[in-house]
């Protein structure tokens, strides 16, 4: 069911150690936690051409490892939100690229068509959702990242080594 990532854990982290003995974390357990805070948040890119509310509660928030989030940021991770969709109000226009995730459906990662900074995907496995960047948030420190994901393609020189959870791909 969980498909949490032991080898990443013996060697990236060698605090979960202790965590192991008392049990594996649960996705269930974690969307719990998240969903006990309702935000209301601002967001938008650099220039101001576009803008976004959140207003509702967190599906999750993780630091991702994928290639897609590390050619899009320059960087080893993004740090992503996802919240229902009916929960973001949006203004400004986006300019978009779509490519086949892991799942075979696809994902349109949206961006500033002005000043490039990247805003929010969406993942066609899970439409009820968008995904977005937390560093978006005109306070970027009011939603913190729980959990790391796909590790396996996390960067020599940026591996995950908190007491975070870590998983392979997406949970699942
Ligand atoms: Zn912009
Ligand atoms: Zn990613």
């Amino acid at each position: 069911m969980i498909s949490f990532i032991r080898e990443w854990d013996r060697w990236c982290n060698p605090l979960s150690l202790r965590k192991r003995r008392v049990g594996f974390f649960k996705i269930e357990d974690l969307l719990r936690v998240n969903n006990m805070a309702h935000y209301k948040l601002m967001g938008g890119c650099a220039c101001g051409n576009f803008k976004y509310e959140f207003n509702g509660e967190l599906a999750m928030a993780v630091y991702c490892h994928c290639r897609d989030c590390q050619r899009s940021s320059g960087s080893g991770s993004a740090a992503v939100f996802a919240a229902k969709r009916s929960d973001i109000a949006m203004a400004g226009n986006t300019s978009s690229y779509k490519f086949s995730g892991d799942s075979g459906q696809g994902v349109t990662r949206h961006f500033c068509p002005n000043c490039g900074s990247p805003l929010f995907s969406d993942v066609g496995v899970l439409p009820d959702l968008l995904f977005l960047r937390i560093a978006s948030l005109d306070e970027p420190s009011q939603i913190k990242p729980n959990m790391h994901i796909y590790c396996d393609s996390s960067q020599t020189w940026d591996r995950p080594n908190d007491h975070l959870p870590k998983f392979g791909k997406m949970p699942t």
